[in-house]
C-alpha cells in the first residue's frame, strides 16, 4: 500500500469529539485488559490511549476511547462496564471529556531521586519545587527499591538546568540525592563511561596502601587529604607522596593489588554497562602498577594512569612519563571518546575528588560519587550513598532489568 492509499486514521480524537475516559483499580490478575477491553470492543470504539499501573497487587487500569455513536450507546456502555467491573471484584469509573491528553509541555527532564530510606517528606519538597520552576510532573516510576529506593520523575514545562540547580539545593537540604538529566535520544545514547579509580572505582586510596608497607602513612595521608580539597597542586603532592616510597620492595605492588577493594556495586555497574553495549574506562591519578590489573579482572576498555619508577626491583620514588592530574583525567575522556568514535556528550564521567572536576566537566554527564562538597557542587549530579551501581539509576535502568539480565546469564 502506497501512503495515498493508507486511509486516515479515525482513532486519534479531535480536541472537540467526545472520548470516555474508563478506569479500572483492584486487585491485578491476568485477563483483566482482555475482559474490559472486550467488554469495550462491543461497542464498536477506538482506543486513543491505554496505561496502567501495579503497585502491591493493585492495579489502575486506564483506558481512553472514543465514545460510542448512536442514541443511548453510552448509557449502555458504562452500565456494562459497571456490570462486567462487578463480575471481576473490581472498583470502575466512567468520566466524559473531549480530546485526547493536553501536550506535554517543551522543557523535558528526568528526575532521579535516591534516598535511603526515601521519606514522604523528602518527595514532598522535590515535587513542590519541580512545581516551584514551572514544571509539571507527567510520569513516576520506581527504578530500584534496594539497596536504595529510587524514583524517576517524567517532568515537563521547565528547562533542565534551571531545575537541576533549584532541586540540588533541595537535595543538599533533605538529604537524597536527586539528578536531572534532559529527556530525549542523548540520554539513550550515552556509550562511553570513564570513573575515578582512588575512592570512586575502589574504595581505597592506592598511594595510602603503598605508604602502609613503606611505614609512612601519616605523611602520605595528610598531603593526600589536602590535595583532594584543592588546596595542593596535584603534581606536586603527586611528587611529594611518591617520593616518601623511595626504597621499597616492587613485592609490594602484588600487595596492594591483593588489598584494593572494589566499591559496592562498581562489578554490577561494570557488568551491565558492557551488557549496555558501552564502552568503560578509569584514569587515575594513582598507579598503572594497580589499575593495569584492575583493567584485566574487569574487562576494562581504557585504562590510564601514573606508573611507578621500579629500578632494580625498588621503588625509585618517582614516576615515568607525564604526569596524570586534574587537566589530564579530561584529555584522556577526550582521547578515549575519539578511540570509542562516542561524542563527548554522550559520554559519562564519574568521580569523587578535586582533581576530576575538569573530566566530569567535559563529559555529557558529570556524577560526582561521594564526592567532597567542592565537587558536589560543580558537578552536573552527586550520588552520597556508597554504591556505584546507583549510577545505572541515573541513565535510565532499573534494578529490575539488571536482576532480570543477571539471572539470565545464570540459567
Ligand atoms: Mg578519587
Amino acid at each position: 500500500m502506497s501512503a495515498s492509499q493508507i486511509p486516515p486514521a479515525t482513532a486519534v480524537p479531535a480536541d472537540g469529539d467526545p472520548t470516555l475516559l474508563v478506569k479500572i483499580f483492584g486487585k491485578d490478575r491476568p485477563g483483566l485488559t482482555a475482559g474490559l477491553c472486550d467488554t469495550l470492543a462491543a461497542y464498536g470504539v477506538d482506543i486513543v490511549d491505554i496505561e496502567q499501573v501495579v503497585t502491591r497487587g493493585r492495579i489502575v487500569l486506564c483506558v481512553l476511547v472514543t465514545a460510542p455513536k448512536g442514541d443511548g450507546a453510552e448509557g449502555e456502555l458504562r452500565a456494562t462496564v459497571h456490570s462486567w467491573a462487578e463480575s471481576q471484584r473490581m472498583q470502575a469509573e466512567i468520566i466524559s471529556g473531549r480530546g485526547d491528553n493536553r501536550p506535554r509541555g517543551t522543557g523535558r527532564s528526568h528526575v532521579t531521586v535516591l534516598g535511603h530510606p526515601l521519606t514522604a517528606e523528602a518527595v514532598a519538597a522535590i515535587a513542590a519545587r519541580i512545581t516551584g520552576t514551572g514544571g509539571n510532573i507527567d510520569r513516576i516510576f520506581r527504578l530500584a527499591k534496594y539497596p536504595v529506593t529510587a524514583v524517576d520523575f517524567e517532568v515537563s514545562g521547565a528547562e533542565t538546568e534551571p531545575l537541576r540547580t533549584a532541586l540540588a539545593t533541595e537535595a543538599a537540604d533533605i538529604g537524597v540525592d536527586v539528578a536531572v538529566v534532559a529527556s530525549g535520544l542523548q540520554r539513550r545514547a550515552q556509550r562511553l563511561v570513564v570513573m575515578d579509580v582512588d575512592s570512586t572505582l575502589i574504595q581505597d586510596e592506592v598511594i595510602e596502601l603503598f605508604a602502609a608497607h613503606a611505614g609512612c602513612e601519616a605523611e602520605v595521608a595528610e598531603v593526600t587529604a589536602r590535595a583532594m580539597r584543592g588546596e595542593l597542586d596535584f603534581e606536586q603532592s603527586l611528587h611529594a607522596r611518591v617520593a616518601l616510597l623511595a626504597g621499597i620492595d616492587e613485592s609490594v605492588v602484588e600487595k596492594v593489588r591483593a588489598e584494593v577493594r572494589l566499591t559496592p556495586g562498581a562489578r554490577t555497574l561494570i557488568r551491565t554497562l558492557k551488557r549496555l553495549g558501552y564502552q568503560v574506562g578509569v584514569v587515575s591519578g594513582g598507579f598503572t602498577q594497580v589499575t593495569d590489573d584492575l583493567q584485566e579482572r574487569l574487562g576494562l576498555d581504557f585504562a590510564s594512569a601514573n606508573t611507578l619508577e621500579i629500578v632494580d626491583g625498588k621503588l625509585t620514588g618517582r614516576v615515568i612519563g607525564e604526569v596524570v592530574d586534574r587537566a589530564g583525567k579530561a584529555r584522556l575522556l577526550r582521547r578515549f571518546a575519539a578511540e570509542a568514535g562516542v561524542p563527548l556528550v554522550q559520554t559519562v564521567a564519574i568521580g569523587d575528588g578535586a582533581n576530576d572536576l575538569d573530566m566530569l566537566n567535559a563529559a555529557g554527564l558529570g556524577v560526582a560519587f561521594n564526592a567532597k562538597p567542592v565537587v558536589r557542587e560543580a558537578a552536573h549530579t552527586a550520588v552520597n550513598v556508597p554504591f556505584l551501581d546507583t549510577v545505572l539509576y541515573l541513565l535510565g535502568v532499573t534494578r529490575e532489568e539488571v536482576e532480570a539480565a543477571d539471572a539470565h546469564e545464570e540459567d
